[in-house]
């Protein structure tokens, strides 16, 4: 924490705004808006799941839909999908950025289309925070007029050619989970330059109530508004939020000057343009082997370590889903390690980690 949460949390009680509306939600949005871009409209929700639901749903996605989503990434990035009844086709990443293959969405996308099926939205994903291939994604997407969900969760705070993460899809969304760059301790926050779809997100996270002096509805609702208590938190993180990222950018480069010499560990670099918040720091090993003989002999001093998202076209609950793969992510998976990564890691914390893996290698 910051210091200035309590205080915001303090206003929330002392205003007895304990709801799921009030001033701390409408100032929290407009931290996030005047951070990203000023022509951006945003909902503060329950969570980035939520995000990612509200957004496929404004974008038409319905029963028995194909939507388009990176296999590399967290299982909230398609499970919405299967909220909804469509079916996520899953598309495997280039190794520049560990995102979305331009090459293999376009294939996923040619394929479909002569199967008769027009998938309804991409789900892109700036995973660990490294933006994807914006330019490149983007223009495929108007090319085919297949619109963006774009999942900011692990990456506000990055940004692709000067521009921040979270206003490039043509919905965004970012978590304020426990475990993100910032946190309300639960939360997340849907984007868009459209001020209609922060309207409907807001009339659907709020159960869909008519304009009528009953409860009257004609749309399913949900319950998933940010409470004004929460938000109050999140006040407080956006003051910190470039601290933040500072820290987590202090660790990345701190492991890969002390990680890279006379050494076969790979670091993600940021190609030219890129910004990334570094929300984990990854590395990659040259073998399964050697990732679990650090894993481990981290494990063995108490220090947790993880092995990279494990991509969604190889779960169990997605097998049966097709997917535009070339081994990229799998091989990520079976190689690549987060290191510890959080923002209070102390540089002592730091040279400790080090000694153990360099002791492996
Ligand atoms: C955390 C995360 C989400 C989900 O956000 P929640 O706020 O935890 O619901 C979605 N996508 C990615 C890539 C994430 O890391």
């Amino acid at each position: 924490m910051g210091g200035n949460e309590q205080k915001f949390v303090q206003e929330a009680f002392d205003t007895n705004w304990v709801a799921p509306l009030g001033p701390n939600v409408n100032n929290f949005e407009k931290a996030i808006e005047n951070y990203v871009d000023e022509n951006v409209h945003v909902a503060a929700l329950s969570s980035g799941t939520a995000g990612l639901h509200l957004a496929l749903e404004l974008l038409g996605v319905g029963f028995g839909d194909e939507v388009l989503c990176q296999s590399f990434t967290f299982s909230a990035s398609a499970n919405p999908i299967k909220y909804l009844g469509a079916t996520p086709i899953f598309v495997d990443s280039e190794s520049d950025t560990w995102n979305l293959s331009p090459e293999l969405l376009e294939k996923a996308i040619k394929e479909r289309l002569a199967q008769g099926k027009r998938p309804k939205a991409i789900i892109a994903v700036h995973l660990y925070g490294m933006p994807y291939k914006v330019t490149e994604i983007t223009e495929i997407s108007k090319k085919y007029q297949i619109p963006i969900v774009e999942d900011s969760a692990e990456a506000l705070g990055s940004s692709y050619k000067g521009i921040k993460c979270g206003s490039f899809g043509d919905i965004g969304v970012f978590s304020f989970n426990g475990n993100k760059i910032i946190t309300t301790s639960g939360g997340g926050a849907l984007v868009s330059k459209n001020e209609e779809h922060k309207k409907k997100a807001v009339f659907l996270a709020t159960q869909a109530r008519d304009d009528a002096p009953h409860y009257q509805h004609s749309h399913v609702g949900y319950n998933y508004r940010m409470s004004n208590v929460l938000a109050g938190i999140g006040r407080g993180q956006m003051e910190v939020l470039d601290d933040r990222v500072a820290a987590r950018r202090f660790n990345h480069d701190f492991y890969k000057e002390h990680l890279t010499e006379n050494s076969n560990i790979e670091f993600l670099n940021e190609p030219s343009g890129y910004y990334s918040n570094r929300w984990l720091t990854c590395i990659l090993t040259p073998s399964f082997e050697v990732r679990e003989k650090i894993r481990l002999a981290l494990l063995d001093e108490d220090i947790e370590s993880r092995p990279l998202w494990k991509p969604m076209h190889l779960q169990p609950i997605f097998k049966d889903c097709a997917n535009y793969t070339d081994g990229t992510s799998e091989d990520l998976f079976n190689r690549g390690l987060c290191l510890p990564s959080g923002s209070n890691l102390e540089e002592e914390d730091l040279h400790r980690i080090v000694a153990l893996i360099k002791n492996v290698i």
